[in-house]
């Protein structure tokens, strides 16, 4: 894995389809043979497809939650919010500069940021850790502006339709 070119990559926007783009990567990862770690920032919940897949299926994954299950209303985060938030980074940071792991992955990262759980600094410092063949994934709308300047490749997807305006609650295996 040393020869590898590890890269960091963005996934955000205002459509459905950026933690699956994710986890598509971290199934692709895992047919080699790769190790992977998933932090999902904001998500306390067990009943996540992925969640069950990977304690099941696939033990080449670590997937860690790090966030309460409940919604965070924008601006006024509890300090357990803010406090789940900063567990999961320093995680992260202990991750990344381990060097064990070829595909990291930040689920909401970006979303921790816009919520101010976090800084742009905390995330510009954990990207700084990472090894030269250590691929770092950041996913979650509103990717804040030096986030971007530092990746790679950013993905933004954009909604053009969603059943949830037609009233179609979340589905089981599509939403969660
Ligand atoms: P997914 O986890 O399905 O890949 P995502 O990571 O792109 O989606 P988030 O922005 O993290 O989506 O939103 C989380 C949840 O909100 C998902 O269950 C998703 O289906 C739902 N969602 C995403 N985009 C929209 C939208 N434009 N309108 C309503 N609900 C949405
Ligand atoms: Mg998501």
């Amino acid at each position: 894995m040393q020869n590898k070119k590890g890269l960091v990559l963005v996934y955000t926007g205002n459509g459905k389809g950026k933690t699956t783009a994710s986890l598509g990567l971290a199934l692709r990862a895992v047919g080699h043979g790769e190790k992977v770690y998933i932090i999902q920032f904001m998500k306390g919940n067990e009943k996540y497809g992925e969640v069950q897949a990977v304690r099941r299926y696939l033990p080449n994954v670590e997937l860690v939650q790090k966030g309460l299950d409940a919604f965070i209303k924008k601006g006024q985060p509890s300090l357990q919010d803010i406090k789940m938030a900063e567990e999961g980074l320093s995680l992260a940071k202990k991750v990344i500069s381990s060097g064990k792991y070829d595909l990291v992955i930040l689920d909401e990262l970006n979303v921790a940021v816009d919520y101010g759980l976090l800084t742009e600094e905390d995330i510009l410092d954990a990207i700084a850790l990472k090894p030269g063949y250590t691929t770092l994934v950041l996913t979650g709308r509103y990717a804040s502006e030096k986030i971007l300047e530092k990746a790679d490749m950013i993905s933004e997807v954009r909604e053009i339709k969603h059943h949830y305006a037609r009233g179609i609650p979340a589905q089981q295996g599509i939403e969660y």
